[in-house]
């Protein structure tokens, strides 16, 4: 296994299991021994109360390491599973959109803070929040490669030429080297015709960058946060546990195979933007 692989899990959609991927995911690799790090940028902090933080535990969060520009070690916490740490989010982090703009290399924050830590994570998943601003800008910049969730639904490639756009741009002014980790289907419905279509149609669109893994619509995968846990720690015989334990396995085996896989020019930021439904 190389060095430390951050992975920033975006998509600018909300409710299309940005956040459900990066706890889930997270746990089951540090289920399967690696070292992990969870940093929540999402002013929402959807991952921080879905691992049972509450805001008003939480002494120092992602605000202070990205606004105010204290180590990443500061905020860095324990959660219930063995190899998994947080940096939490609390609300703080809403204002920090405006906050960034008046600061120096406003987009390089997180990546800094990343640089200078020691803290000997193999992978980093940067849950972003569902924009296109400072912060999910901060992410992609910080990260080696992106895992982009897509919902099986009939809007799945409505707004992704957006994304890719994005990415181009950043890719060609701050992040040359950012890859693609991935497109994970979720929310897949196998009794609805409509499910199997867009994954169809995202496979045959995106054809290097789909896993092979695709996480069905789960109702224990939309319980679980209300309980402050990992489906692992919910439920693990549902077949949330089981597609998220398989995610794992694969992204685990596609990230440490090749640095072909992140760093080469994927079919997915190749694509023309604005050529989306
Ligand atoms: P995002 O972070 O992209 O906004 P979330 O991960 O918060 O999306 O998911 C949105 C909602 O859908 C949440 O209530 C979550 O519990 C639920 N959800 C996500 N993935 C699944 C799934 N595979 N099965 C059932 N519910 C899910
Ligand atoms: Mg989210």
């Amino acid at each position: 296994m190389p060095a430390r692989r951050i992975i920033a899990v975006a998509n600018q959609k909300g409710g299309v299991g940005k956040t459900t991927t990066t706890i889930n995911l997270a746990a089951a690799l540090a289920d399967l021994g690696r070292r992990v790090l969870i940093v929540d940028c999402d002013p929402q902090a959807n991952a921080t109360s879905g691992l049972g933080i509450t805001g008003a535990e939480v002494v120092s969060s992602i605000y202070d390491v990205v606004v105010l520009g204290q180590p990443l070690a500061s905020a860095r916490r324990p959660t219930m599973v063995p190899g998994l740490d947080i940096v939490p989010a609390t609300i703080a982090l809403a204002g920090s959109e405006i906050e960034l703009v008046g600061l120096a290399r406003r987009e390089r924050r997180l990546q800094y803070a990343l640089d200078a830590d020691m803290g000997g994570d193999e992978y980093v998943l940067l849950d972003c929040p569902p924009s296109l601003g400072l912060l999910t800008i901060n992410a992609v910049v910080a990260a080696h490669a992106l895992l982009v969730p897509i919902q099986c639904e009939f809007y799945a490639l409505a707004g992704l030429g957006l994304l890719t756009h994005t990415i181009e741009l950043l890719r060609r002014d701050l992040n040359p080297g950012l890859g693609v980790a991935g497109i994970v289907m979720t929310l897949y419905d196998p009794r609805v015709a409509l499910s199997r279509q867009v994954v169809d149609e995202v496979r045959a669109r995106f054809p290097d960058d789909v896993l092979s893994t695709i996480i069905p619509r789960n109702v224990r995968l939309s319980e679980a946060p209300s309980h402050g846990l990992p489906v692992s720690r919910y439920d693990s015989g549902c077949r949330g546990a089981s597609a998220y334990r398989a995610l794992a396995a694969e992204v685990d085996r596609r990230l440490s195979d090749a640095d072909v896989q992140v760093t080469g020019t994927p079919a997915m930021l190749a694509a023309a933007p604005g050529t989306d439904r």
